[in-house]
Formats: C-alpha cells, sequence, structure tokens
C-alpha cells in the first residue's frame, strides 16, 4: 500500500469514527445528520483507497506480465531447426501471415499466403515481414 493510499484510507477510518463518536452524543435526529454525512464520507474515502490500491496492484501485474511475455517471446525460437523450406501461411478463418514454423500455426491446417495480399503480419513470427 502507497502513502497516499494509506493515508486515504487512514483518513476515511478517522472520518467514520468522527461521524460515530459525534452522533453517539445526541438522540436528535437533526443533529445527526452532520455525522451521517462525515462518516458517509469516511466510506467514500475508504473504498476510493480500496479502488486506487486495487488498480494500482492490477497495473503491476499487467507491468510485470508485459515484461514477462516479452523476456519469453525473445526467448523462443521463431525459426526452429527445420529442413523444410519455411513458407508464408495464413490459418483457416485467420487474417495474420505467419511462418510456417510459426509456434501459432502448429498443428493447425495452413494454407500458402497469396503473395499479392498478405495479411498483416503475426505479432509473434512477424509473419516473413522484411523478409
Ligand atoms: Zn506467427
Amino acid at each position: 500500500m502507497r502513502p497516499a493510499e494509506r493515508f486515504t484510507a487512514a483518513l476515511g477510518a478517522a472520518m467514520v469514527i468522527g461521524g460515530w463518536v459525534w452522533s453517539a452524543g445526541t438522540t436528535d435526529a437533526a443533529d445527526q445528520v452532520g455525522a451521517v454525512a462525515l462518516a458517509g464520507g469516511g466510506v467514500v474515502a475508504g473504498g476510493a483507497a480500496a479502488v486506487i490500491g486495487t488498480s494500482g496492484r492490477w497495473r503491476t501485474v499487467a507491468r510485470a506480465r508485459t515484461v514477462a511475455l516479452a523476456a519469453l517471446r525473445e526467448a523462443l525460437p521463431t525459426h526452429p531447426p527445420t529442413t523444410a523450406p519455411v513458407r508464408q501461411v495464413t490459418v483457416a478463418g485467420g487474417t495474420w501471415t505467419h511462418l510456417s514454423t510459426c509456434l501459432l500455426v502448429r498443428g493447425k491446417r495452413t494454407r500458402a499466403s497469396r503473395s499479392g495480399r498478405p495479411g498483416p503480419p503475426c505479432p509473434v513470427c512477424g509473419g516473413g515481414a522484411g523478409a
């Protein structure tokens, strides 16, 4: 929990406790409106701290996942040793142009890519773009 989130959560808790203490001394409902508003503001502040903290953790996880996937992409061989010639192919129903050695087309029905109108290059293998 970052300092700003910790401060907001503590402020929310203090507002709830303050509202409770304020309203505890009176039985008149009209006198308790301000106390209830203070406590309600505390609940909102505490909720905001929770949402900000959770979204921050999600951003951290997403950033770590992106870095890990980039490292994995660098580590994966895009052109495994093979004796067959590498061709540009497309998967039936797909639009990306892959190399025939791409991991995303392994085990799928493919057809040779039309050289005149190739689809967008596969983000994993590059689809032979620039080759
Ligand atoms: Zn591919």
